[in-house]
């Protein structure tokens, strides 16, 4: 669903359910939906999409994936090899058309909302970034409680220290009997 205000601006994507089992984002994005339909809301610049469902197999399963997680792996395939990379070849197109991303979570336990973002501006190869200064304004104005950033290189770092490691990790669980 997109919508335009009649003046120019920045072009908003908002995604919902990226994990299946992640429903907040849907229905805060449903309700918005039926906000800006009926006329209580109006954009007044620029373009915002809504994705309330992004992966409806993962959504339709009450479950965090469907074949796989789309959160991990998203980039265009020429032959899709499962239901994530068919959403990725339509999700790709979508943000290269917009300017910025929301892209809303859960947790399934209590506590106030959070952001996260980053990274800083870079020119590297894990991903490349230029939009910091956006990004912290974006951030700032959903009202958080807290922003967390450098993410993105501590998810690195564990991907990393798994694979150089890789049987560490069972070797440190306590044997059950
Ligand atoms: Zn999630």
């Amino acid at each position: 669903m997109t919508y335009h205000g009649l003046a120019p601006g920045p072009r908003l994507l908002v995604l919902g359910a990226v994990h299946g089992n992640e429903v907040c984002g849907a229905r805060a994005i449903t309700q918005l939906i039926e906000e800006l339909d009926s006329g209580a809301l109006a954009i007044e610049r620029g373009m915002l999409t809504l994705v309330p469902v992004t992966n409806p197999l993962a959504y339709q399963r009450k479950q965090r994936m469907g074949d796989r997680n789309l959160n991990r792996n998203m980039a265009p395939s020429a032959i899709p090899q499962d239901f994530e990379d068919r959403i990725a070849n339509v999700l790709c197109p979508l943000l290269d058309s917009h300017d910025a991303l929301l892209d809303l979570h859960s947790f399934h336990t209590g506590g106030l909302p959070f952001v996260m973002i980053g990274p800083q501006n870079n020119q590297g190869e894990l991903e490349p970034f230029s939009r910091a200064a956006e990004e912290m304004q974006l951030a700032l104005h959903t009202g958080p409680h807290r922003i967390v950033e450098g993410w993105l290189d501590a998810y690195a770092q564990g991907v990393q220290r798994r694979a150089a490691a890789p049987t560490q990790r069972e070797a440190a669980v306590p044997r059950r009997w």
